[in-house]
């Protein structure tokens, strides 16, 4: 079976990758290579030791993405290209539009002209927004508070849509809760430009003595600490409910939601102890204000995934954090 990846080159795109070249499957990977660079897909095949064909090319170019329909027998294609910064997204809300729903109607168009309907979505627990229950399911209400939330949310309003019109379409929508760690090898990991946004990143970075200090963006929530809870799940596996999705796909149609995380939920003072303990490496941080849009709790019911898909997470939070620390130090001894 031969999937299209877009967005491969990305974090969690380049893991899949590497997931679905060992589980047999062929992939031809698209990117635009503005927030990734080839070298993860570089060392994607050195580490399966398997060949693949790379397109640079931007989803908005509907004509450049034709020629990858036109020159390749796809069967199913995963939907990794997006625009993925919150903070850029707030202030710059007409490039999420621009790129990630055009980019989107792009595909899907030429999928339904190609007659490739199988479809696994990136989507985010962002489409949950800050909501007060846990742990959240799938049938929670979806709000979003933020251009970014928004593109993922108005994708799978349009993939519903299209389901709904035809439904010989097989499609699976995934919501991932928060990916971090990287792969075991050190070879491929998340690339962060400029400042972290993100906690394990900035962690990271502070371990490496790139920044003087975490900062803890509030202690007075209503958590046993007071700083904010969230589910964190290592990105292979991740990745691995990509391949799980696709392999359910592979004989069924129909659309499925997925959330994807471990269950468990982790303070930002519970994951410094576990890095710390992990790598042997004291996290300096100081307690600042509140992040605006952040909620206190938010952890996943992965439940379903568990029993369609039979996927469940494996890794803990110490590998996650022994991997996500590898990855830094290898970035940095420019390794990678
Ligand atoms: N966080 C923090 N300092 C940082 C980055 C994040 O205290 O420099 C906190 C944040 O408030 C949240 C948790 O760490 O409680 C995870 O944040 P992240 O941005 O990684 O994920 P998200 O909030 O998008 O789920």
């Amino acid at each position: 079976m031969s999937v299209l990846v877009t967005g491969g080159a990305g974090y969690i795109g380049s893991h899949t990758c590497v997931e679905l070249l060992e589980a047999g499957y062929d992939i031809i990977v698209i990117d635009h290579f503005q927030q990734s660079n080839i070298q993860s897909l570089n060392h994607v095949k050195q580490l399966t030791n398997k060949e693949f064909k790379i397109y640079h090319i931007d989803l908005i170019n509907k004509d450049h993405l034709e020629t990858v329909f036109l020159e390749n027998s796809i069967d199913a294609v995963i939907h990794f290209a997006s625009l993925k910064s919150v903070g850029e997204s707030v202030h710059f809300p007409l490039k999420y539009y621009q790129n990630n729903i055009v980019g989107t109607l792009n595909l899907i168009a030429l999928m339904q002209q190609y007659h490739v309907k199988k479809l696994v979505f990136s989507s985010s627990a962002t489409v949950y927004g800050n909501t007060q229950e846990v742990p959240i399911k799938e049938n929670a209400v979806l709000q979003t508070i933020n251009p970014y939330g928004r593109t993922k949310l108005i994708i799978e309003e349009m993939l519903r849509d299209i389901y709904t019109s035809d439904n010989s379409w097989s499609i699976t929508i995934l919501r991932y809760f928060n990916p971090i760690g990287a792969h075991e090898s050190g070879l491929i990991g998340e690339h962060t430009d400029g400042i972290p946004n993100n906690l394990m990143p900035y962690i990271t970075q502070v371990a490496i003595g790139k920044r003087k200090e975490l900062r803890i963006f509030g202690s007075d929530y209503p958590t046993k600490d007071g700083t904010g809870i969230r589910d964190y799940l290592h990105v292979m596996d991740l990745a691995n409910g990509h391949v799980k999705s696709l392999n359910k796909m592979k004989d069924s149609k129909g659309l499925f939601t997925y959330n994807l995380g471990t269950g468990k939920g982790y303070s930002v003072l519970e994951i410094i102890q576990v890095f710390e303990k992990a790598t042997g490496v004291n996290i300096p941080y100081r307690i600042v204000e509140r992040r605006h849009g952040d909620s206190a709790v938010c952890y996943a019911d992965p439940s379903k995934a568990l029993k369609d898909l039979e996927w469940a997470a494996k890794r803990d939070i110490f590998d996650m954090c022994v991997d996500a620390w590898r990855w830094e130090k290898n970035l940095n001894a420019s390794k990678v």
